[in-house]
């Protein structure tokens, strides 16, 4: 068996510990008879997989106990749909800052129940760049302020939590979560897709910081509602049981790994030799993201000639590289490098397309 650096922007590469211990304890989990995943939501089987994953996370990303954690599944999509239904009255302003695709679907979603602002947007530069937080414009009255903090297609992140005042700063991370040490209790909710950094697609987390949920919100199903969520402990209904039990394997090799801390340091270098290669290759390979907003989880970037994309990927997969197709959005290439990614797989990577460059230069 051989496994490939896999730089798939999620769902994406889990730590190999991880996938063995899932296959070790796949047929029967720790004397219970069966697979977790066969036994009830409910039993104490299911209940310690779940407190201990809610406890490892709040450990690894040191959560406020004045935050709820949720885990739902419906995919960070689904969550943005929520946030106006949860946290804003009807026909209550919520402003949006859009810095790439994934703030945008976030306005999509929220655009039905909520007047959507848009404060500030780097669509005009083709979002290579963050908008200046000097020229937002914040609405008077405004629910919240949601911003991406790292934009999964466009390779823009955000280097600093942006001070809005008083007015709860909500902030996708689905493809940044625990990527570096964050300091909570900046932020009113901060939620994502489970399926970059913390395991498997098919759960998605919000932190929520718990005075807002006791805000009156829209009419609403129980089944849509946070402070439901929250009351239940996430088991209003049948939560995705196998996904929350990957996610919870994860969390703790992060932490058995040395914390967010430890992951900092990684990423840091980690996209650093990897900007090093596609800034020092005299424009054969091109990021076009202003270098202070560049994201240190997906690395988008470009061959001078995109004739040659084939061969790149064709030539990678040979290597032992997958998942470098950029998003049709955009073309060119993508390499997403998540903490699983090992610093050995971007290495690799540098190394091939230097070779790359020689061959085809
Ligand atoms: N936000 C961001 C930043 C994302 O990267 C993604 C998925 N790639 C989403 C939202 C949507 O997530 P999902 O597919 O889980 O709904």
């Amino acid at each position: 068996m051989s496994r490939a650096h896999n730089f798939s922007a999620g769902p994406a590469t889990l730590p190999e510990p991880v996938l063995r211990q899932a296959q070790q304890e796949m047929l029967e989990w720790h004397g219970a008879g069966a697979s977790i995943v066969e036994l009830s939501h409910r039993g104490p089987e299911f209940l310690q997989v779940a407190a201990q994953a809610e406890a490892d996370l709040r450990t690894l990303l040191s959560i406020p106990s004045d935050y709820a954690v949720l885990f739902l599944s419906g995919g960070a999509t689904m969550l943005q749909a929520l946030l106006p239904l949860n946290f804003a009255a009807p026909g209550q302003a919520a402003d949006y800052v859009l810095s790439g695709h994934w703030g945008k679907t976030a306005i999509k979603q929220a655009r039905p129940c909520v007047a959507a602002n848009i404060a500030a947007s780097s669509e005009a530069g083709g979002f290579r760049d963050l908008p200046a937080r000097d020229a937002w414009q914040l609405s008077d009255g405004a629910a919240y302020v949601h911003i991406t903090a790292n934009e999964t297609i466009h390779g823009v992140e955000f280097r600093e939590v942006p001070d809005v005042g008083g007015v709860p700063l909500f902030a996708d991370f689905s493809s940044s979560i625990a990527s570096e040490p964050l300091d909570i209790s900046r932020f009113g909710v901060v939620y994502g897709g489970a399926q970059k950094n913390l395991g498997p697609v098919g759960i998605s987390f919000a932190i929520v910081r718990r005075d807002l949920l006791g805000r009156q919100g829209q009419p609403r199903a129980e089944i849509l509602d946070y402070r439901a969520h929250a009351a239940k402990e996430s088991m209003l209904n049948t939560p995705p049981t196998w996904n929350w039990y990957l996610l919870g394997l994860t969390v703790k090799w992060m932490l058995d790994e040395g914390g967010v801390a430890e992951f900092a340091r990684r990423n840091a270098r980690k996209a650093a030799a990897l900007y090093a290669a596609i800034d020092g290759s005299d424009g054969y390979y091109r990021n076009e993201v202003s270098p202070a907003v560049r994201s240190r989880m997906n690395v988008p970037f470009f061959l001078h000639d995109a004739a040659l994309d084939k061969a790149f990927l064709e030539e990678a997969r040979a290597a032992g590289l997958i998942g470098l197709k950029g998003h049709r959005a955009l073309g060119g290439m993508r390499a997403s490098i998540y903490n699983a990614m090992p610093e050995a797989g971007v290495q690799a990577l540098v190394d091939f397309m230097g070779d790359f460059r020689t061959r085809h230069g």
